[in-house]
C-alpha cells in the first residue's frame, strides 16, 4: 500500500540510508541495515511460522535490535506485542500467554518454559542472513499492527490493539508537531520503555522522518550526569517524555539550555503537565516550545494538543489539553471525556467484554451513530480548548505510569494471606508521591517487607505500594462499601 507506515519508513531508507535511526549508550543503526536486517528476519519469520498470524512478543530493552525485531514482524504480517525487561516474571508469562503464540523474540536473554524463545545470538544470526521476503505480506489497514499492554482493574493486563492504520493516522499529525523543531534533522529523546505507548511517539515519527532516536536505557536513567552528557552529546532537539521525567531532571541545575544548546521543542504526554512545569521550564529553555498532548493508548498515543506559550500560562489556571487533532473528535459526556477517529483501537485483545464496555456506539452532531472510546477522564470544554480533570475511576498515573489501583488490590488479595486489601495514592500537592496499601491480613507471618516482596514477582516495581498498613478492620460507608475517604484521613 502506497504511504503504509512501511513505505514512509522506505522513503526515509532510500533517502538517508546512512544516517544513524537508533543510537544507545553502547549501540547504533543506520537506516539501511536497519532495514535489511529486518527484511532479513521477516522473511525467516515468513518461512518458520506459515499459517500462524498471531501477534508475537517481543522483549528487551533499548536496542537496535528490539527495533528490528519490530519491523520485521510487521514486514511478515503479524503484530508485535512490546516488553521491557522490567516487568516482572509473572507478567511476562501473563502476557506470553493472553498472546498466544509459541514463538518469542528476545533481544534480551529470556528463559520460559513452554515457548521458543528466539534469544539475542540466533537473531544476531537471522539478521545477518538473506532470506527470500517473497513469501510475505506486511501487515496493512486493518490489520493489527502493535499491541501494547495496559494496567487491568481485574489483576490481569489488557492488550491494546493498535491497526496500521491507526499509526498512520496518529503519524499524520506528530510529524507536524515535530516539524515545529524547524530541523531538518531531528534528534528525537526516547524516554519511555517501548512497551508505553508514549515511545510510539519518538520511534515512529522519528523513523518516518529521518529523524535519529537518542534511547536512554535503564542504567543511564539512573546516573543523571551521564544521562546529561549522553544527550548533550547526541544534540538532542525533540524531547519526547511525561512531564514526571523533565520534572526529575530540573530536580538538577544543570538541566538548561547551556547543557543542551539545540533543544527546541518539549513534546508531553502521558499525565497532568502542570503550570508548575511549564514556567520552570521556559526560565531553563527560554527559546524552546513547550506541546502539551493528550491521550490513551486506546486511541494511540495521544489525540490533541496544544502550545503552551507564554499567553497560555499568564491566563490559564488550569494547562489545557488542547484541541483534538485532524480526524479526531472529542466530546464530553455526562462529564467525561469520550474520543472517535481515525485512531481508535480496535479493541482489547481477546476481551470482546471489556472492549463492549470501553467501545461504545453514539450520535454525532449530525445524529450519524460513530464508534467512540470511554477514557474514563473527567473533562471540559470552554469553546477553545479542551481540559482535563482527573479520572473517574481508580486508575492513576504515578511518575508517568498508568497504574490501575484494582489491578494491586487483586493481586494482593491473591496471597492467601491477605483478606482484604485498599490502595490509595499520596499526593503531595496537585501530584501522587506514593501509593499506600491498607491491608487486612489473615496470619501472622505476613509483614510489609515480605508482602512487598512477594507483590515484586507479579507486578512491576512501580506498581508496589510503598507503605503496607496493616489494619483490623475496613472502614466501610452507610451503604456497604469500604470507605476510602476514611483510609484517605488516616495519612493525610
Ligand atoms: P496511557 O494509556 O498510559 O497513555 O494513559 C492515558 C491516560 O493518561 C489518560 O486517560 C489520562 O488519564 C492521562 N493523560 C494522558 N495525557 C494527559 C495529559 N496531557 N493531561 C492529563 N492527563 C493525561
Amino acid at each position: 500500500m502506497r504511504n503504509s507506515v512501511l513505505n514512509q519508513i522506505e522513503n526515509v531508507v532510500n533517502r538517508y540510508g546512512e544516517r544513524i535511526a537508533i543510537r544507545t549508550a553502547s549501540d547504533q543503526i543506520n537506516y539501511r541495515s536497519l532495514w535489511q536486517q529486518s527484511d532479513n528476519l521477516a522473511a525467516w519469520l515468513g518461512l518458520r511460522l506459515k499459517e500462524n498470524n498471531k501477534p508475537v512478543m517481543v522483549y528487551g530493552h533499548k536496542s537496535p535490535q528490539m527495533i528490528v525485531c519490530f519491523l520485521a514482524c510487521v514486514k511478515s504480517g503479524r503484530a508485535y506485542c512490546p516488553v521491557d525487561i522490567s516487568m516482572p516474571r509473572t507478567r511476562i508469562e501473563e502476557i506470553a500467554s493472553s498472546v498466544g503464540n509459541q514463538i518469542i523474540l528476545a533481544a534480551e536473554p529470556l528463559e520460559l518454559e513452554g515457548y521458543e524463545v528466539i534469544g539475542p545470538d540466533m537473531l544476531e544470526n537471522i539478521m545477518a542472513e538473506e532470506h527470500d521476503l517473497s513469501y510475505v505480506t506486511p501487515v496493512s489497514g486493518d490489520d493489527v499492527y502493535y499491541m501494547i499492554f495496559t494496567s487491568g482493574s481485574t489483576g490481569k493486563p489488557k492488550g491494546v490493539e493498535i491497526t496500521e492504520r491507526n499509526l498512520r493516522g496518529f503519524l499524520n499529525w506528530s510529524k507536524e508537531l515535530a516539524q515545529k523543531t524547524g530541523m531538518e534533522h531531528i534528534a528525537f529523546l526516547n524516554q519511555a520503555p517501548f512497551s508505553f505507548d508514549l515511545s510510539v511517539m519518538d520511534l515512529y515519527t522519528s523513523m518516518t522522518t529521518g529523524g535519529t532516536l537518542v534511547c536512554l536505557d535503564k542504567k543511564l536513567q539512573s546516573d543523571m550526569g551521564e544521562m546529561f552528557l549522553f544527550m548533550k552529546e547526541n544534540s538532542i532537539n525533540c524531547w519526547v517524555s511525561t512531564p514526571s521525567f523533565a520534572e526529575m531532571c530540573m530536580s538538577d541545575k544543570n538541566f538548561n539550555h547551556q547543557l543542551l544548546e539545540n533543544m527546541k521543542l518539549f513534546l508531553f504526554c502521558g499525565e497532568k503537565l502542570t503550570k508548575e512545569t511549564a514556567c520552570k521550564l521556559y526560565e531553563r529553555f527560554p527559546e524552546s516550545k513547550i506541546i502539551n498532548t493528550y491521550g490513551p493508548t486506546e486511541s494511540t498515543v495521544a489525540v490533541t494538543s496544544v502550545e503552551i506559550d507564554r499567553k497560555i500560562l499568564q491566563e490559564k489556571e488550569l494547562l489545557p489539553i488542547g484541541k483534538p487533532k485532524a480526524g479526531t473528535d472529542l466530546f464530553i459526556k455526562d462529564g467525561e471525556i469520550l474520543i472517535a477517529g481515525d485512531t481508535l483501537a480496535k479493541g482489547y485483545y481477546n476481551n470482546p467484554q471489556k472492549t463492549a464496555e470501553s467501545f461504545i456506539e453514539i450520535e454525532d452532531i449530525t445524529g450519524q451513530k460513530i464508534r467512540a472510546y470511554k477514557t474514563g477522564d473527567k473533562g471540559y470544554f470552554d469553546g477553545e480548548y479542551f481540559y482535563c480533570t482527573g479520572r473517574k475511576d481508580f486508575q492513576i498515573k504515578l511518575h508517568g505510569y498508568r497504574i490501575e489501583l484494582g489491578d494491586i488490590e487483586q493481586n494482593l488479595m491473591g496471597f492467601p494471606e491477605i483478606e482484604q486489601a485498599v490502595v490509595l495514592p499520596k499526593t503531595d500537592g496537585e501530584k501522587i508521591k506514593c501509593l499506600v496499601a491498607f491491608v487486612k491480613k489473615e496470619g501472622e507471618e505476613v509483614n510489609a517487607k515480605s508482602i512487598k516482596s512477594a507483590l515484586k514477582e507479579k507486578l512491576p516495581a512501580y506498581m508496589v505500594p510503598k507503605n503496607i498498613k496493616f489494619i483490623d478492620n475496613m472502614p466501610m460507608t452507610a451503604n456497604g462499601k469500604i470507605d476510602r475517604k476514611k483510609l484517605e484521613a488516616e495519612f493525610t
